[in-house]
């Protein structure tokens, strides 16, 4: 299958690679058990002033790279700018305390000097996703190389310039040959690279079927995954809530990245009591966002990703209406070239509806009505998703109430959820397991190694 990179807005075909064969799949990985043994030997210090200048370019370079994605996924100009210098932060921050976070860990008994050490495993496989090409990449590869493991992505087919973009960065940053490489292969070919004996573990971001087949895989050979699969986040609002700070929340938290976001908030739960205010000020938020061409300035929402994507967007929607679900605004393709889908809401979400039991991967929302904290936090956790969760309230009890009872990942009050270097991220349920970023993420790929030196008599 070749790989394609086609413009979303334009349909126009940017570039096409074959993908590469098994002769060059097996130089690849052999190259990076070898750049390993010499990674490994390096320097904390070398491998952060290395991932210091990976941030000095993306942020040299970071018109270009950020038209790369726009062009590559549909995203607008601003959101690319603000992934790539994300990019730059998480590197920075992983060069600074990466060092700190795998220090020997000393832990007293009477026996001897006891301690556990953070080693690297080795060749890493990361299979990606295209919805944030260069920070799901990035916040993967800074903690796993300054640990000292090699890297080699599998990124999604229809973003194959920003892979070879991002393998490109590495390697002009200095880090050796073979350190980080990208494989421009397809699916099944993803197999074969899991089973090889050299390739120590592997975290796939992405759908659950692709997260079960690699992990059924990695299973078979007995290799460590992270998985972070999707979600269906739900976004909960009580009475108490600053109104006008929610509705502008939810709209972001829905439609950034044309609503192809895993922690977007996809599921309004709404206190009864303040029901009718927020579905009207969402309704015309939802109706005064400017879709179109993501490169021009002042557009919020691009096209979604693919016509596939738009596709299957669509058929959840005329699922959920064919089951009874009702449409507040928008929520239908858009005619003319690209693949744009018009923001919408839908209301009276049927159980057996796919707006109720499927993660929606574009600009739709679903609202609910409930009478109190406790039928919002069930219906929050009706779901086989657990990634993120926000609440927006001002009352104590109800902040507890969310901390304690949500079944995600992370729950965020009076804010969207956003991933953050600094903070652990991932889910449980069906969204995955595992975490990212911070100290977490960064121990995820090592050898905990526990070391203990008997104290021998004098
Ligand atoms: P996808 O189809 O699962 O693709 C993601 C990656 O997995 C791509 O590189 C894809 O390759 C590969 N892949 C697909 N099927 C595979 C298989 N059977 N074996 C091995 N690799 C396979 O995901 P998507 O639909 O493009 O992306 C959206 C999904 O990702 C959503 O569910 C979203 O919520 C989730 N996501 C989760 C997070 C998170 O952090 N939790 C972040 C972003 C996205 P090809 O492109 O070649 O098919």
């Amino acid at each position: 299958m070749t790989l394609k990179s086609v413009n979303p807005a334009t349909e126009e075909v940017l570039a096409a690679f074959e993908p590469y064969n098994d002769a060059h799949i097996a130089a690849a990985v052999e190259l990076s058990e070898k750049a390993f043994y010499s990674h490994r030997q390096t320097e904390m210090k070398e491998r952060a002033e290395k991932l210091r200048t990976v941030a000095s370019l993306l942020e040299a370079e970071l018109e270009r790279h950020a038209l790369t994605i726009t062009r590559e996924m549909g995203k607008t100009l601003a959101s690319a700018r603000a992934e790539v210098s994300k990019c730059a932060w998480g590197c920075r921050f992983y060069a600074d305390n990466a060092a700190g976070f795998l220090e020997d860990q000393h832990i007293k008994i009477d026996e001897g000097d006891a301690f556990v050490r953070y080693l690297p495993l080795g060749p890493l496989l990361a299979v990606m996703p295209w919805n944030f090409p260069f920070w799901q990449v990035f916040r993967f590869a800074a903690p796993a190389l300054m640990a000292g493991n090699t890297v080699l992505l599998k990124h999604a087919s229809n973003v194959p310039l920003c892979a070879l973009a991002i393998e490109d960065i590495f390697r002009r940053a200095g880090f050796g040959e073979g350190v980080f490489q990208t494989l421009l292969i397809g699916v099944e070919q993803v197999g074969r690279v899991i089973a090889d004996p050299r390739i120590r573990a592997v975290t796939l971001t992405g759908s659950e079927a692709a997260g079960a087949s690699v992990a059924s895989i990695a299973g078979k050979y007995i290799k460590k995954t992270v998985l972070e699969l999707g979600g269906s986040d739900p976004f909960i609002v009580m009475p108490s809530a600053d109104l006008d700070k929610a509705v502008e929340a939810a709209v972001k938290g829905r439609v950034q990245n044309a609503g192809q976001s895993c922690i977007a908030a996809k599921r309004f739960i709404v206190h009864r009591d303040v029901y009718d205010v927020f579905r009207k000020k969402l309704k015309v938020a939802f109706e005064n966002l400017k879709v179109g061409n993501p490169e021009e300035e002042g557009t919020d929402v691009g096209p979604l990703s693919s016509a596939k994507a738009r596709d299957d967007m669509d058929a959840l929607v005329q699922g959920s209406l064919a089951k009874g679900a009702e449409r507040i605004c928008g929520a239908e393709k858009m005619k003319g070239t690209g693949f744009f889908y018009r923001p919408g809401l839908l209301e009276n979400i049927p159980k057996d509806s796919p707006a109720y039991t499927e993660e929606l991967f574009g600009p739709v929302g679903v609202l609910f009505s409930v009478e109190d904290i406790e039928s919002a936090v069930m219906l929050a956790n009706d779901t086989r998703f657990g990634l993120g969760s926000s609440i927006f309230t001002r009352d104590a009890e109800d902040i507890d109430r969310a901390v304690n009872g949500l079944e995600a990942g992370a729950t965020f009050v009076n804010a969207i959820v956003a991933s953050d270097p600094r903070l652990p991220f991932g889910g449980i349920k069906a969204s995955g397991y595992g975490r990212e970023l911070a100290e977490e993420g960064i121990r995820e790929f090592t050898n905990i190694k526990t070391v203990m030196i008997k104290k021998l008599a004098e």
